[in-house]
């Protein structure tokens, strides 16, 4: 497919919609706003992936950067809403990206080490299900005295930070001052201390309101404690290692579906994956052309093709 401009595939003759669905042996699917908003399906989107593993046999994985449920609890959804998928394995999720890289880092022992969580509580059950002990998940650090006094308490003996293989940040209801410093100083007395987030997206746009997301949290503990996360979402490609190196799939002969141009456009390009741009979140037709009119860059993000809804696709199918 082109890349000059964006296809939309139900503007091409059925037979070549057919051709390109040739393509492809494998399809990762986001999921919010692709698949499903919050606990609703999208319609036609579980059909077309149920029809595509079942009719044609290509490999279908769910991925999501959502870093507030664990991967089984996410299976459990793609059940709940109709996704035939044989066992969580087919779920690629950022907390358990996280467990997966602990497990084959050189530097963190989970055996003597623990985790620092500024995130909520199903990074603590994921890490708790591959026996890593965590610590700060879902709940505020102290509020009963002030901060100076904080301070004093937790980081003036060597041992607060020697035990901490990794600090770990998340989407954080409870998110404050005392979380940032207890962080920072476990980041900057052990240099091999891991450095992890669960995704860099900054911000939640809703019709009536934007609100700060996970990159908004991680980006304040990177500027005091003067490191970068590693991201553990899309768009970082290290989040296919597993399936790459299990052979699972062949990048060239796979299919990335999402709603966000920034992230799984991003994804698949990062990944050299094609890419299917879905209407169902931020971006339609007419978003995509006002910035390809407006963009001044000589690289543009563009999806290889286009579709309103996932659902689309079923009678090609
Ligand atoms: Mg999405």
């Amino acid at each position: 497919m082109s890349k000059a401009g964006v296809v939309n595939l139900l503007d091409l003759p059925p037979l070549q919609v057919t051709g390109w669905l040739q393509t492809f042996d494998t399809v990762i699917s986001d999921c919010d706003a692709t698949l499903w908003h919050d606990d609703v399906a999208i319609p036609g989107a579980a059909d077309v992936l149920n029809l595509l593993q079942r009719r044609f046999g290509k490999r279908v994985y769910l991925i999501t950067n959502n870093g507030t449920k664990t991967r089984q609890e996410i299976f459990e959804r793609s059940q709940r809403l109709g996704f035939e998928l044989a066992s969580e394995a087919q779920i690629i999720s950022p907390t358990s990206t996280i467990v997966n890289y602990l497990r084959q880092s050189d530097k963190f022992d989970g055996k003597k080490q623990r985790v620092y969580v500024v995130g909520n509580a199903a990074i603590e059950r994921e890490l708790s299900g591959a026996g890593i002990e965590s610590f700060g998940a879902g709940k505020p650090e102290q509020l009963d005295i002030k901060w100076q006094d904080f301070v004093e308490r937790e980081f003036s003996t060597p041992t607060a930070a020697v035990d901490v293989g990794a600090v770990v940040v998340g989407w954080d209801e409870h998110y404050s001052y005392c979380k940032m410093a207890r962080a920072c100083h476990i980041l900057t007395a052990n240099p091999d201390c891991a450095f992890l987030t669960t995704n860099k997206d900054a911000v939640h746009k809703y019709p009536a309101y934007h609100i700060p997301g996970t990159g908004a949290f991680v980006a304040g503990i990177e500027a005091c404690a003067e490191r970068e996360a590693l991201e553990m979402g899309k768009p970082n490609p290290l989040v296919l290692e597993p399936l790459l190196k299990g052979s699972a799939l062949d990048v060239k002969r796979t299919l990335m579906v999402g709603d966000c141009l920034k992230i799984d456009v991003s994804f698949a390009r990062n990944c050299g994956m094609q890419s299917l741009l879905v209407g169902t979140g931020s971006y339609q037709l007419e978003t995509l052309h006002a910035l390809q009119a407006d963009s001044s860059a000589s690289n543009p993000l563009v999806p290889d093709v286009y579709l309103p809804k996932l659902g689309d696709l079923l009678p090609y199918i």
